[in-house]
């Protein structure tokens, strides 16, 4: 099965990314029909982390209790599927994308890399890993990107992107991600809001 965007990390970003594009597809004829896949080894910085001061998110939750929770709100949106795999390498191939993984290949126009600072161990051309120096600890890292965007259609997003090491700066960069590929679909500023009437 071919995706329009395979988003690979399911952390804060790349859930904040997933959540946005898969509320679009109710609403915009441009986003109807649209596949999602998210390609996630379970190496999220969540898994280690409680929270107090995440906005809108109940105090002191075990980062592995907010996953958990991240994984039933994907749940809504049908258009979003999320699978356990570790991704080797992506490739490009004219306007589409073949990702390689452990258990099987996938095929999408769009890859967001959500992959997170710790390292990034995939193996595709034009990605470029630099020190992140926006945090005081060694051996982290960022990928050199401008605005997101590494090439076409290749975005990053979250830690990955070099953005502050907060939770709702990771999931917030994920949505804005998600925003920037509205926009390329759409050909202008796309809002994805509910209200109380389509809630
Ligand atoms: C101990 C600790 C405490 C923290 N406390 C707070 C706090 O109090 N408040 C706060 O705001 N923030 C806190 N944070 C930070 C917050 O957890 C991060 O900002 C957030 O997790 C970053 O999200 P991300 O999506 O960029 O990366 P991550 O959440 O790390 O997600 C990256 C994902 O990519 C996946 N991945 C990577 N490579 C591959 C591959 N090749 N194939 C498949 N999947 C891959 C990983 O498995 C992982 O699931 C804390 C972090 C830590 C470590």
């Amino acid at each position: 099965m071919k995706y329009d965007v395979i988003i690979i990390g399911a952390g804060a970003a790349g859930f904040g990314c997933a959540l946005t594009l898969g509320s679009a597809n109710d609403n915009f004829e441009w986003a109807k029909d649209r596949k999602y896949l998210i390609l996630d080894n379970d190496r999220s910085d969540m898994k280690v982390a409680r929270y107090n001061n995440v906005t809108g998110v109940e105090q002191g939750i075990n980062g592995i209790d907010l996953l958990t929770k991240l994984k039933d709100q994907l749940k809504k949106y049908p258009a979003c599927e999320l699978k356990h795999e570790t991704v080797t390498k992506i490739v490009r191939h004219g306007d589409e994308f073949m990702v390689e993984a452990k258990t099987g290949n996938y095929q999408a126009s769009i890859i967001v890399l959500a992959t997170g600072l710790n390292k990034f161990d995939i193996e595709c051309a034009g990605v470029v890993v630099k020190e992140n120096t926006f945090v005081p600890k060694p051996n982290l890292i960022y990928l050199e990107n401008t605005n997101n965007v590494i090439s076409e259609n290749l975005y990053v997003a979250g830690l990955a992107s070099g953005v502050p090491t907060m939770f709702s700066c990771a999931s917030g960069d994920g949505a804005k991600v998600a925003c920037d590929i509205f926009y390329k679909w759409a050909g202008k500023v796309a809002v994805v809001h509910d209200t109380k009437k389509t809630a």
